[in-house]
């Protein structure tokens, strides 16, 4: 079988959901963000662990992924929705109890006309200029709302030290100061500041995925990838696309069964390996859409598989060898793998 075997921890998403949870005071609430399919790793497994070990709120990007979420984790957890409520999503929001956090005057006239009975957020903007009402908009409108959450999304909160964190939280400070709604502000970023930013829930996702920022988090995933075939090179044979590689000793190169349509972008090719029993085997020459190379040389025998996320290389390494984020690794690990879940 040429199939790659993506491993998902989810005792260990469990426990850094926990160590996140013990980063705020006992009586803030930590919820779980499984937008987009639970950081591409499965948000009915990760929702269904999550919530046997306490979570008791999600939140996903849009309805539908909530409608899909909600079979899974049962009736006695809240599902948020960070696209709050677009036309079209009243059945969803009523038939599976989905909470959309408002974002604009619009949305909140659609919910009042189209779900008056359904419990809903306010989502407002305090200076990130994504998501979000404008602080005149919440002051029109907050005298005749009762939301379940109010909340707000911090734009620089991976970088403790920059200003617009404390910018934001005063923003947000004067844009609550009338509410008795709980308030949240913290992502995973947030969730490592200081407690001022926590309010009375926190939101991770990616620390709980074992990504940056939250660098005490254990690493969940695992990708092994299947040796399709090696061969010996003399000095001076290339290997693949457009001949960026050359032997320069004789060489053993192995063919693995996986490229960029898996989410192994292509732009990770220079400073790339992949590993066996802690040896590390370079990457060589270009991923293709399908297949890597590697050079075995070095590790003396011939691998049946080779690996790319594991104990040595994590997330984060490998989205430091595209030049993107951890995030984007995740989301783009592709449909092709086995999956299976520990
Ligand atoms: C994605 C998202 C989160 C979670 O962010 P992480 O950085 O993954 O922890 C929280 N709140 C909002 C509004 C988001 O869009």
């Amino acid at each position: 079988m040429a199939q790659a075997h993506l491993t998902i921890d989810l005792g260990a998403i469990c426990r850094n959901w926990q160590a996140l949870d013990a980063l705020s005071a006992p009586e803030v609430e930590t919820a779980a963000c499984v937008k987009a399919n639970g950081y591409g790793l499965g948000a009915a497994k990760v929702g269904t662990a999550l919530r046997d070990a306490g979570c008791k709120t999600f939140f996903v990007a849009v309805a539908e992924e909530g409608a899909a979420l909600r079979p899974y984790v049962g009736d006695s957890v809240r599902i948020g929705v960070f696209g709050g409520h677009m036309e079209g999503d009243a059945a969803l929001i009523t038939a599976h109890r989905l909470i959309p956090m408002l974002n604009a005057p619009e949305q909140v006239v659609r919910h009042m006309t189209q779900a008056p009975d359904a419990p809903y957020g306010a989502q407002l903007d305090s200076g990130m200029n994504r998501l979000g009402m404008e602080a005149d908009q919440w002051a029109a409108s907050q005298a005749d709302l009762n939301p379940v959450l109010v909340m707000s999304h911090l734009a620089c909160a991976d970088e403790p030290e920059h200003p617009m964190n404390a910018q934001q939280l005063a923003a947000f400070k004067d844009m609550i100061n009338q509410t008795n709604a709980p308030v949240s502000l913290a992502a995973t970023g947030g969730t490592l500041l200081d407690p001022d930013y926590h309010f009375d829930l926190t939101r991770p996702g990616i620390g709980l995925y074992g990504g940056a920022p939250f660098s005490a988090a254990e690493p969940v995933v695992r990708l092994s990838i299947p040796v399709i075939q090696t061969r010996d090179l003399q000095v001076g044979e290339t290997v693949g696309y457009g001949n960026t590689w050359t032997a320069d000793r004789p060489s053993k190169i192995a063919t693995i069964s996986a490229g960029y349509a898996d989410g192994l972008i292509r732009a990770m090719g220079r400073d790339m390996a992949l590993w066996s029993d802690g040896v590390r085997c370079p990457l060589v020459g270009r991923v293709s859409m399908d297949l890597i190379t590697v050079d075995v040389t070095d590790l003396g025998h011939t691998p049946a598989m080779l690996d790319i996320l594991c104990r040595e290389q994590g997330v984060e390494d490998l989205a430091a060898a595209a030049d993107t984020i951890g995030y984007e690794i995740l989301t783009s690990l592709g449909n092709r793998y086995a999956r299976s879940y520990v």
